[in-house]
């Protein structure tokens, strides 16, 4: 019998070693990894300059808290600063820790009670980020939630331009969905919740988690839309897998996180840094992001060409290597298939593909991975019509 509490549904498989987007099981079977630690290996597995750097750091020091002077941290800080625009970073160790501490900042920072979320949104596992989610079946069993969150329906601009309470601290949102089903906001949408929160004095807080340090091909996705965010949080792709997460913050807000407000033990310790520093100078890079930009749109172009066109497909969507494959049925069997053929892939809601590969993913890996899906999609159709 295993020892661990059954959280999560696991395959019965064991991925022992990974290189680039290839990943070997127990058996020595290879996949080309399109899940990426669910959008965490942003540079493939076992990246040499994260490596290097992480290998580095081992022979000097691992951990001292933050009593002390960590100059990795600060050099971390800068390039996420200026990766965003934004002016100060708090680090923590996942993404539902660096959502908690913008939920903090907002309310400390405005004196108000209300966070406004989303429908078939993702925040986190913890009290107030699995509160801020707008899923029921994740609240299921731990009421009363934490209270003051509302949630509104996503890319609804009526239903922003409706909002009228005094008493919001903060709208935040991701700027596309990724466990809800890889939802992008429409430009409309996101730019009618910032004009909102600027006319209520509430903070505009987005949720990068999974859609940044590169994986829409901009920096953060926000990007892609001219929004001017408050807070942004950042954590899977940050560490190259590395536990670690960021919430970084406008200069305004610097003041409202004095000494003793919010604190992480573990938080920004020079291991998690050197990680985080290495893996940034590769991503936060013109040239990189160019690639992957121009990479995703030809594979997003290919997949609308190759798959649109079968009755099981209802639409391909999302937005550099953040990608959906909306079905017409449940995503359950395919997700089985392409693995059986060698393509490791996540559901997004019940209907939906996710595929998430490393950003230096090749063209040839995009090219087999495009026949495997081609091939296990079409085998569903001749089964279905025999
Ligand atoms: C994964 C995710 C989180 C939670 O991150 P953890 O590191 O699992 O706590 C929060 N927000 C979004 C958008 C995510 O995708």
């Amino acid at each position: 019998m295993s020892c661990l509490f059954p959280t999560y549904n696991r395959l019965d498989i064991e991925l022992v070693s990974g290189k680039g987007t290839k990943v070997k099981d127990s058996n020595g079977k290879t996949y080309l990894d399109f899940i990426a630690g669910i959008a965490v290996c942003n540079l493939g597995h076992s990246p040499a300059s994260v490596k290097k750097a992480v290998e580095e750091q081992l022979d000097k020091l691992w951990h001292v808290s933050n009593l002390f002077q960590i100059s990795l941290q600060e050099e971390a800080a800068k390039l996420l600063a200026g990766a965003s625009g934004l002016d100060a970073v708090f680090f923590c160790n996942s993404g539902a820790e660096a959502n908690e501490a913008a939920i903090k900042l907002a309310k400390k920072h405005t004196g108000k009670t209300k966070i406004l979320t989303f429908r078939q949104s993702f925040h986190g596992r913890t009290f107030a980020t699995m509160s801020a989610t707008g899923q029921e079946k994740i609240h299921s069993g731990f009421g009363p939630l934490v209270p003051a969150f509302e949630y509104l329906p996503y890319n609804d601009v009526e239903a922003v331009r409706e909002i009228e309470a005094d008493d919001i601290a903060g709208i935040m949102l991701e700027v596309i969905q990724g466990e809800g089903g890889v939802n992008p906001g429409t430009e409309t949408f996101l730019k009618e919740v910032e004009k909102k929160c600027r006319e209520l004095g509430a903070l505009l807080i987005i949720d990068e988690v999974q859609t940044g340090i590169g994986r829409t091909g901009a920096p953060f996705a926000y990007q892609h839309h001219g929004l001017h965010p408050d807070i942004v949080t950042a954590a899977k792709g940050l560490g190259s897998g590395f536990p670690v997460g960021a919430m970084i913050g406008r200069e305004e807000l610097i003041s409202t996180f004095s000494p003793g407000t919010h604190g992480s033990t573990f938080g920004g310790n020079p291991l998690a840094m050197a990680a985080v520093k290495a893996t940034l100078e590769t991503i936060m890079d013109d040239s990189f992001l160019c690639e992957v930009k121009r990479k995703s749109k030809l594979f997003i172009q290919s997949l609308k060409d190759k798959l649109e066109s079968l009755p099981q497909v209802n639409e391909v969507k999302g937005e550099g290597f953040m990608i959906g494959i909306q079905l017409e049925g449940e995503a359950k069997e395919s997700i089985e298939r392409l693995r059986e053929n060698g393509l490791l892939t996540l559901p997004a809601g019940p209907d939906v593909i996710r595929l998430l590969p490393p950003l230096t993913v090749t063209e040839t890996e995009l090219k087999e991975a495009l026949t495997i899906l081609e091939q296990s999609i079409n085998l569903q159709e001749a089964e279905a019509s025999r």
